[in-house]
């Protein structure tokens, strides 16, 4: 029997429909390419959002056709974002950080019809505007006044664009399982990966990010996203933020410590989410001017590990920092470090381990942690294996590739190494790639690069495995000094030694003037495993 309810499909646009409706009046603020602050609402975003669906059908675009946009956080990349979605179309967000090589061919996979480009990457796009033979026309996401001269095809401002509809259209219908947006993996080792996502993916995943113990935000509060649109969904914030009414702060280019501070401070900010590296940027400038930010509660952190030492500098000032984890093929939320019950009565250091876990999943997502052969192991907080997970926002398979990258259970691969308690909280311990197998047990490479950093004169680490004739693999810890220190093989092992298991100590400390790292910041272990591939351990005869 089946259920008398309405079939009522969760297609986006229906999220910026109720924000214009019953949140028509919160603010969108941007600090815009062109450079002013620029203020705008829910309702304007929509009514300009159906220009752009509108424009995009008087071009011919279809359902199903890839439309590209190439832009930082703005005003008018919300407008586009929903524009291209409720005309059927599929918002392809580039990645404008990957190399100019990734990009062509990205746009190539994807055969993207239309890009919308911001005024910073003009120059970028026209270097390889003849090898995207796809692409009938450009908008620039700017007026007419600050049109530059280009020699990109069709080339138009945004405004005069969108200035030639009235904006008297209706959203196109179709089925919730349709495409919506799409966004590549960065493709460190081999090509990069089209996710695709639904509109009723992205739908259940705002519902799941606007929990509290998730993003946090609700109407009365304010967010800055600090983490792209471009960068899987700014974390589902362009959807979850109109859908509770939550402002919403656009940083537009600039991610500087002293221009994100700004924004924060001057809009009365109490959400924010970026990458590690970002929140460096922001605690270093408010060190050095002895800056606060009263308002600002929640600090979402994810991307890569959130340090210890970061973690503690918002709690000090008030903030609760949350440290989550997560992919692009996840939407991207996995889980996520609230403190329950009765973790929240922690204090002190006890407290900051709970917080510097990955935390737990939100309802709809589903973990489990497996060995090479596939058997489940324990939820004991020790155990570690590889990371999967199952749920409404969790990819089935990539864009044109036809390899099925989902278990008997139907559970993905994410790539990740974790250890799981009992409590659900999840604790990354590395890539699967990058653990070291050494005589059949696994050894993590993060916890000894967490354990070498914490030595005073060392700047970073990285710990490869290489061959070893009896264990197969064992750590080879390489070690970048900071400026003008000196310390030796010895005192580093020496550091590390009774702090780790005997049999996890790298077999050999090697020193490097510089640690390669990835177009996303993490670190190159691909150049490092080649660069010490020959290696030979001072004990491998043993
Ligand atoms: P990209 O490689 O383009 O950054 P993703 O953003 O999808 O692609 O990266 C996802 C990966 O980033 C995860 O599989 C995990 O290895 C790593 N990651 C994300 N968040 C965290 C975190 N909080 N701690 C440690 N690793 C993380």
């Amino acid at each position: 029997m089946l259920g008398l309810m309405q079939d009522w499909p969760l297609l986006c646009h229906r999220i910026i429909d109720h924000a214009a409706k019953v949140h028509g009046e919160r603010e969108v603020v941007s600090r815009s390419i062109e450079g002013p602050i620029h203020r705008t609402n829910y309702a304007n975003i929509r009514a300009r959002s159906l220009q752009v669906a509108q424009r995009l059908d008087r071009d011919g675009i279809k359902l199903g056709d890839r439309v590209a946009t190439i832009a930082w956080n703005t005003w008018r990349h919300l407008e586009s974002w929903y524009g291209i979605m409720g005309v059927g179309a599929i918002c392809h967000t580039v990645n404008p950080r990957l190399f100019p090589d990734q990009i062509t061919w990205i746009i190539n996979h994807a055969q993207d019809r239309i890009v919308l480009l911001d005024l910073t990457f003009v120059p970028l796009v026209e270097k390889i505007a003849d090898q995207i033979p796809s692409v009938e026309r450009y908008i620039v996401l700017t007026d007419r006044e600050h049109m530059p001269a280009t020699t990109l095809k069709n080339a138009i401002a945004y405004e005069d664009w969108i200035a030639e509809v009235d904006g008297n259209f209706k959203w196109k219908s179709f089925d919730e399982n349709t495409a919506a947006a799409m966004c590549y993996t960065s493709g460190t080792t081999g090509d990069p990966k089209g996710v695709l996502y639904s509109h009723r993916s992205n739908v259940m995943h705002a519902l799941m990010a606007n929990t509290g113990d998730s993003l946090g935000a609700n109407a009365a509060d304010t967010m800055l996203p600090v983490v792209p649109l471009f960068h899987a969904n700014s974390w589902g914030i362009a959807f979850s933020a109109p859908s509770m009414g939550t402002k919403l702060v656009f940083p537009g280019a600039k991610l500087d410590g002293a221009s994100v501070y700004e924004l924060l401070e001057t809009e009365k900010v109490t959400h924010t989410a970026g990458v590690p590296t970002v929140w460096l940027m922001l605690l270093n400038h408010m060190a050095a001017n002895k800056l606060k930010l009263p308002h600002l509660r929640t600090v979402v952190c994810g991307g890569s590990a959130m340090p210890r030492s970061m973690i503690k500098a918002f709690v000090d000032m008030g903030a609760t920092p949350r440290h989550a984890w997560g992919m692009t093929e996840m939407s991207p939320i996995g889980t996520l470090a609230a403190l329950k019950p009765p973790f929240d009565q922690l204090e002190g250091d006890a407290r900051l381990d709970i917080l510097q876990t990955q935390g737990y999943p939100p309802f709809g997502v589903e973990m489990k942690i497996t060995d090479d052969a596939d058997k489940e192991l324990p939820w004991d907080g020790k155990t570690f294996g590889r990371l999967k997970v199952r749920g409404p926002s969790v990819s089935a398979a990539y864009y044109r590739v036809d390899t099925n990258i989902l278990d008997d259970e139907g559970f993905f691969d994410t790539g990740d190494v974790a250890t799981i308690d009992a409590h659900g909280y999840m604790r990354i311990t590395d890539r699967s790639k990058d653990v070291i197998k050494s005589g059949g047990e696994w050894i993590s490479s993060i916890d000894l690069e967490n354990l070498a950093v914490g030595h005073p004169q060392v700047a970073e680490a990285a710990v490869i495995g290489v061959y070893h004739p009896k264990w197969d693999e064992r750590p080879l810890l390489i070690v970048q000094l900071k400026a003008g220190q000196t310390a030796t093989r010895e005192d580093i092992l020496h550091y590390m030694d009774g702090k780790i298991a005997k049999w996890w100590m790298p077999d050999d400390v090697v020193f490097v003037d510089a640690i390669p790292h990835t177009a996303t910041g993490k670190i190159l272990k691909t150049a490092l495993r080649d660069q010490f591939k020959t290696y030979s351990l001072p004990n491998a005869a043993a």
